[in-house]
């Protein structure tokens, strides 16, 4: 048996002494409040067992890993529908990239860059009662944690320099990709990239996703197959305009966001979770991408 405690600490310990040349996101102006030096790591074993390291149980910003769990809720809702107003095809592009070739005929490229994001958004807004609360409820849910909630800081922040995604959000909305009011759908938008979680609440709330759709508590919230679809997203397109590299790296699905978190998973394994929050040009927490490649290379633990 692998002493995974022991793991983590040396991937810390050799990674806290490599200068740092990553730049915490400052375009959402609370986010580059956070500081630099913070680096957590979290493994949680399908097994049961867990491991934590550094600043593992420090909420974080968790971004756009909200979008898988936004995806994996919409999936539930409305099954392949979903297919119709989102492709699955990797962009390539950054995070925020704004052309066309992002929108075929008003179809983003898949639901993990912003666009998609934003029409996932728009199917929870269509479906959801209280849409608010019940995608809160649904994360709570997957992590078995009531203590997760959305930070109003984070989301006001967003608002006031979101211009870009109210941009993608009114081109979708003139192709007629967007049902609900661009207001309402950003307002949902910003506050699930304001959730605020830990490394260990990240790798509980993603444990549905190596546990062929049952959370930690052992409850069916998605099919075997939605979760392989989700799970190839992730791998495909988790890491913006890195996804190659980090399938390159590491080989595992995950997602990671411009809050410097990073989620991956092999499934019927283990999830984990890192958090660092200088970010490297791609937009990639620079020391979480390596602090994966060197847990998957010591470990011998990958999809491929
Ligand atoms: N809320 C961020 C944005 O829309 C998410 C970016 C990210 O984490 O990739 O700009």
């Amino acid at each position: 048996m692998l002493d995974y405690q022991a793991i983590l600490e040396e991937i810390h310990e050799s990674l806290k002494k490599v200068e740092n040349t990553g730049k915490v996101a400052a375009y959402i102006p609370e986010l580059a409040n956070v500081p630099k030096d913070k680096f957590g790591i979290h493994l949680h074993l399908i097994t049961g067992e867990n491991y934590s390291v550094g600043d593992a149980s420090e909420k974080l910003s968790i971004q756009s890993i909200s979008k898988v769990l936004s995806l994996a809720k919409a999936f539930q809702l409305v099954g392949n529908d979903l297919l119709e107003r989102v492709d699955v095809e990797p962009s390539g592009h950054p995070f925020n990239h704004l052309s066309l070739l992002e929108l075929e005929d008003g179809i983003p490229r898949n639901p993990l860059i912003n666009s998609g994001a934003i029409v996932v958004a728009d199917i929870l807004l269509s479906h959801l009662k209280n849409p608010k609360e019940d995608f809160l409820n649904f994360v709570r849910e997957l992590a078995h944690d009531e203590t997760i909630s959305y930070s109003e800081k984070v989301t006001e922040s967003e608002r006031l320099t979101g211009f870009n995604n109210y941009a993608a959000a009114n081109l979708l909305k003139a192709y007629g990709n967007l049902h609900n009011d661009v207001e309402d759908v950003l307002d949902f938008y910003f506050h699930q990239c304001s959730i605020m979680m830990d490394c260990r609440q990240l790798t509980n709330a993603f444990f549905v996703f190596a546990n062929k759709g049952k959370c930690l508590k052992n409850v069916q919230h998605l099919t075997s197959s939605q979760v392989k679809r989700i799970n190839a997203i992730m791998l495909t397109c988790g890491f913006y305009d890195e996804a190659g590299e980090f399938a390159f790296e590491v080989g595992l699905p995950g997602k990671s966001g411009v809050g410097g978190g990073i989620v991956a998973l092999l499934p019927h394994c283990f999830t984990i979770a890192t958090w660092a929050p200088a970010l490297n040009p791609k937009g990639n927490s620079y020391l979480g991408m390596q602090a994966l490649e060197q847990f998957t290379t010591k470990t011998k633990l990958s999809i491929f």
